[in-house]
């Protein structure tokens, strides 16, 4: 073997591991899967949804609990949709699964005039199908392949359009009131998914077959996001962190604080106040090469909970 190849090996054997431990972690903060749970998992065909099933499946090997996984894809009838290539996979995998076939393409094209965007009824469309699915097959968790950079760039997107701090839920129940939604990717890294796409060298098909343009909103906060990361490592790490760490007192929302009830036998909560003085922000992440955030010095106890 080459040192070039051991390397190779040795890199994407740290990639894969910090893969498994992130999506173990988030399994376990938000108690995602449970003994005896049927998850199904959501294969668009894109990197992301690849690398969910292949991890997932590889947790299920170790795992102190017994799950059922089934694949499910749905077949859109999208013009150039390479149908052959998933069942290809799957099968190849040995994991049990479904191809979903409707043609939500041409109701798309059908309802939305020429030039208009067309994911927001595309994927309400496809998320009815996925949970008329999730009940026929029996599933008792629906697993989609969301990351920490998806959930940044919600987060981002509700604050700037839509006046909320809301962004993806790790496990919720789906807006039919029917299903659990998890989001086991939920502390991976897009780069790190990419990384780990190219080396398991997954049959990626695109989700553009239909020609329609991009969310631009969403593609253009991406951008800053990555440009951030190159800029000031650490960055996203923080920002992703201020998810786990809300401060109610201080931000404006009276429902989730009581701040009417606030007198001077209230104490001093979260700190409390400090007046003129702007809050200190003292820089609390950095990245060693690309891998994992490094602790400041005299910050390692609050590193040591980062996902
Ligand atoms: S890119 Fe095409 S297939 Fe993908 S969600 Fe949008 S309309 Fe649907």
């Amino acid at each position: 073997m080459s040192v070039q190849t051991a390397k190779q090996v040795y890199n994407f054997n740290k990639l894969q591991k910090r893969l498994r431990r992130h999506v173990g972690e988030a399994i376990a903060d938000f108690n995602m899967i449970e003994e005896g749970d049927k998850v199904m998992v959501c294969l668009s065909g894109g990197k992301d949804s690849y690398a969910l099933l292949d991890i997932l499946r590889n947790l299920q090997a170790h795992a102190p609990i017994r799950f059922d996984i089934v694949a499910v894809n749905l077949d859109q009838k999208q013009p150039g949709f390479p149908a052959h290539v998933l069942p290809a996979y799957l099968d190849e995998l040995g994991v049990d699964y479904k191809i979903v076939e409707e043609d939500t393409y041409s109701i798309v094209k059908d309802k939305i005039p020429e030039g208009k965007t067309t994911c927001s009824l595309c994927s309400r469309l496809r998320r009815g199908i996925l949970y008329r699915t999730a009940t026929e097959l029996g599933a008792t968790k629906i697993a989609l392949g969301h990351h920490r950079d998806d959930i940044l760039e919600t987060l981002l997107l509700n604050m700037f359009y839509g006046g909320t701090l809301k962004s993806m839920p790790p496990k919720l129940v789906s807006d039919d009131g029917k299903h659990v939604v998890i989001r086991p990717l939920a502390y991976c890294k897009e780069k790190d998914l990419v990384r780990y796409a190219e080396a398991r060298a997954f049959p990626i098909i695109p989700c553009n077959l239909c020609g329609s343009q991009e969310n631009l909103q969403r593609q253009a906060i991406k951008t800053m996001l990555q440009d951030w990361d190159k800029r000031f490592p650490g960055r996203i790490e923080s920002m992703f962190r201020s998810l786990q760490n809300l401060v109610p007192s201080h931000l404006l929302d009276h429902r989730l604080f009581d701040f009417k009830g606030v007198d001077r036998d209230s104490g001093v909560i979260d700190g409390g106040d400090i007046a003129f003085d702007k809050p200190e922000v003292a820089p609390r992440f950095s990245v060693e090469d690309d891998d994992e955030p490094v602790a400041e010095p005299g910050e390692r106890l609050q590193i040591i909970e980062l996902k």
